[in-house]
């Protein structure tokens, strides 16, 4: 029982063959630079070689039908004929106050995606290319859409209106949406797991660290708060962004600076956090690396962010009143062992302690609280696309 999964960017597209029966991933790959001269595909099978290839890959259509190409290649494929592909499952960034699940695709879904690109112009129109192309390659074959946005819809109003006049919400459906919420669900689930109960017993917040960051709280397997807001610019500070800020910068900015509305978007969301702050790098290895020989500037980017991660932690433990477990997961979160042991520091008024030792790891799955630690904390790699994969199933393949 094949399973593809798509993630189409603006000018990229990833995707992962899985055997859904046994969640085995057969084969992966990223095509980047769509759109280009210079696009490159690269594609990994199970157990055979790597393939790179460089070429101009006009658009999405073209760029999903070479993966279909080499997912039957001779010598790269893992599939005797596409057909076996039984569904395909579509990470979709936006699915506003409309989808609150995942939905299988027809006209009418795809008209609502279409309709919310107003609110991730750079995210649903390239994520609906994604989903016409395979459409037109595999006619007939059950198509999912997985939001980003969906496991947030349970906030209660009361967490996700901002106090502006109610007739903006009215009229532009401006309201928190949070993004992440496949990866927060999937590491909310595995910690339940992990914990031996059922996550409707549970109450957990969720460290998504990576480039992009957003830490949320889930109280019995509903998301109860999270930190990014109408668009994933709120929150932490993170990669480029810069997060929660007084919004009366904007303006002042932009008079200041001359920007108008996209200089000041682009300010924001690309030369901003860890990056405006250091002036290293947007790459949390480039910033440690700096801050251990004295980069003082680096050294504050780490400060700022990590002084974000354990504000929101004791906020949304104040949200829940109290927590059973803390996950931390992502690039950051399940590979720097430093950013954790400065976040759980001086915990222990919320029951939280790391075990140095254990807490070393990195990349790999692993309960890193102490035995005296009353909260239990996680370091749980994500898989946002097993996630879309089951998901994918179990509309697509199930019902
Ligand atoms: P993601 O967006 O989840 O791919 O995460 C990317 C972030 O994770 C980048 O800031 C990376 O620097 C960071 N990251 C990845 N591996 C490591 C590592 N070994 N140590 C520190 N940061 C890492």
């Amino acid at each position: 029982m094949k399973v593809l999964v798509i993630n189409c960017g603006s000018s990229s597209l990833k995707y992962q063959l899985f055997d859904i029966a046994d969640e085995n991933v057969l084969a992966k790959g990223l095509v980047e630079r769509i759109g280009s001269d210079a696009s490159q595909l690269t594609h990994q099978p199970k157990g055979k070689g790597k393939y790179v290839r460089e070429t101009a890959i006009g658009e999405h259509q073209a760029a999903i039908k070479m993966v279909m190409d080499l997912l039957t290649d001779a010598q790269y494929g893992v599939l005797t004929d596409i057909r076996e592909i039984e569904a395909v499952g579509h990470r979709v960034a936006h699915g506003g106050n409309v989808f609150s699940r995942s939905a299988l695709i027809d006209d009418e879904v795809k008209q609502g995606i279409r309709k919310l690109a107003e609110l991730a112009p750079l995210h649903n129109p390239p994520n609906l290319l994604g989903i016409e192309a395979a459409e037109k390659i595999l006619p007939g074959v059950p198509q999912v859409a997985v939001f980003d946005t969906a496991f947030h819809q349970t906030i209660e109003p009361e967490a996700y209106m901002y106090s502006l006049p109610y007739e903006l919400y009215e009229k532009y459906a401006i309201r928190k949406y949070g993004f992440h919420g496949t990866s927060h669900k999937f590491v909310a689930q595995r910690a339940a797991e992990l914990m031996g109960k059922e996550l409707s017993q549970i109450k957990v917040i969720t460290c998504h660290l990576g480039n992009g960051a957003s830490v949320t709280a889930i109280d019995g397997g509903v998301s109860k708060d999270t930190s990014m807001g109408f668009t994933p610019l709120e929150g932490l500070t993170m990669g480029t962004r810069c997060g929660d800020l007084d919004p009366a910068i904007v303006p002042f900015l932009m008079e200041k600076e001359g920007l108008d509305t996209t200089g000041i978007s682009t300010l924001l969301n690309k030369k901003s956090g860890v990056l405006g702050l250091s002036g290293v790098s947007s790459d949390f290895r480039d910033i440690e690396q700096a801050a251990s020989r004295g980069n003082e500037r680096a050294q504050l980017a780490i400060d700022v962010f990590v002084h974000d991660v354990k504000k929101y932690i004791g906020a949304y433990a104040a949200i829940l009143n109290g927590i059973d477990a803390l996950v931390f997961t992502a690039g950051l979160g399940e590979n720097s062992p430093e950013v954790r042991d400065a976040v759980c520091i001086d915990m222990d008024y919320l029951g939280i302690g790391l075990d140095k030792e254990k807490n070393g790891i990195r990349g790999k799955e692993m309960e890193v609280s102490a035995a005296d630690s009353t909260v239990r904390v996680f370091v749980i790699p994500t898989n946002e696309e097993l996630m879309i994969a089951r998901d994918t199933k179990r509309l697509g393949l199930d019902t």
